[in-house]
């Protein structure tokens, strides 16, 4: 750190994203990005405002929002777009915390949440998981704070249903619950029907898992107008011109091909399954996902050790040493073949070193 660094970030420890490593070609199953390319439209649209790049980008994003608003059945004051939905959740950080109303969230879920709170300075209440890794609804009735629920969670991979969502918001009248749909399209129930019943409700989405445009950073934030005007000051004051012309574009691009979409999120979950049960047959306890990734711990190796040994044979996974979890890896679900790849050397890895 230099001597001029802000004392108020001096202890701030960072998020630490998924490894992108350039060494060597490795197969990625640890972000969780889609093993499929954006539609063709997407980069057909995005190569044609590469072409005007000259010029701003529409700080309204007006045929963005439009569309998006559109297939979410709502108006065009719900929503809102950022760049990666990491944005629009730090937005609500800053507009719907301070220091009398902490972020609640879990003790395991996206490390995010922690990190936003501290850069923001505002406290947090964390709630731990049940021992079975699921949410306790319960918990969160009356939280006098601004609920932060990833759904389905991650890296569990665990979904509460709508229902169950309904039901904190019902006991949150005064408070806003955000609820992170980042994995929704793989298998959950997405919040977005409770929208024309609660304006406590933030719903947040991104394109980077689904609809395949992780690194043009796009996300979403769906609301009531009232609480879109919060999150449009906070906009406004930081970053105006957020979504840049050539991510605009292909966003539009992309929600023109949503059946594409919808196929692949169904392979994914084809996958999803025919991974699970043979990690299964292998002897790992795999966590109930909806999403595409799932959170599996083998009865035989240390989940560091084979996060290691996948490493070495140019397999990425992601592993997280917090103790809670730490016998586990978080496993991204791509095409059959990178999963016949990856539990070949699972395989391997248990036969040769246990
Ligand atoms: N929420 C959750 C639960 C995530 O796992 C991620 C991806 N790291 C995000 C939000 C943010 O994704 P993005 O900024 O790419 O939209």
């Amino acid at each position: 750190m230099s001597r001029f660094m802000s004392k108020k970030y001096a202890s701030l420890v960072p998020y630490t994203p998924g490894e992108q490593p350039k060494e060597r070609k490795y197969l990625k199953l640890n972000t969780n990005e889609s093993p499929f390319p954006p539609s063709e439209k997407a980069i057909e649209y995005a190569s044609e405002a590469a072409k005007s790049l000259q010029l701003y980008s529409d700080p309204e994003c007006t045929p963005l929002h439009s569309a998006f608003a559109k297939m979410c059945g709502v108006s065009e004051d719900m929503v809102l777009a950022t760049n990666g939905s990491d944005e629009i959740l730090n937005f609500a950080f800053m507009a719907f915390c301070d220091a009398e109303t902490p972020a609640v969230f879990a003790d395991i879920t996206y490390g995010f949440y922690k990190v936003f709170a501290d850069i923001n300075n505002l406290p947090s209440r964390i709630i731990p998981l049940g021992d079975d890794f699921t949410i306790k609804i319960t918990d969160y009735f009356d939280a006098k704070g601004t609920i932060f629920i990833a759904n389905p969670n991650a890296p569990t991979g665990i979904a509460l249903s709508r229902d169950e969502i309904e039901q904190i918001i019902i006991h949150n009248p005064e408070n806003v619950v955000v609820i992170d749909e980042a994995y929704v399209d793989f298998g959950g129930e997405s919040c977005i029907p409770l929208l024309n019943k609660y304006d406590n409700l933030l719903v947040t989405q991104t394109f980077s898992k689904s609809r395949s445009m992780a690194g043009a950073r796009l996300g979403f934030g769906i609301g009531s107008p009232s609480l879109m005007a919060d999150l449009k000051t906070v906009k406004y004051s930081t970053n105006p011109y957020n979504i840049n012309s050539m991510t605009m574009a292909a966003g539009v691009g992309q929600l023109l091909d949503d059946e594409y979409t919808r196929k692949n999120c169904l392979t994914i979950a084809e996958n999803r399954e025919f991974l699970t049960k043979e990690l299964e047959k292998l002897g790992f306890t795999v966590l109930p996902s909806k999403t595409n990734f799932v959170f599996a711990k083998s009865d035989k190796m240390e989940g560091g050790e084979l996060y290691r040994k996948l490493r070495e044979r140019g397999i990425l996974v992601r592993h997280f040493t917090s103790e809670r979890i730490s016998a586990f890896n978080r496993i991204t679900v791509g095409t059959r073949e990178q999963m016949e790849t990856l539990l070949l050397a699972i395989n391997e890895i248990l036969d040769k070193e246990v």
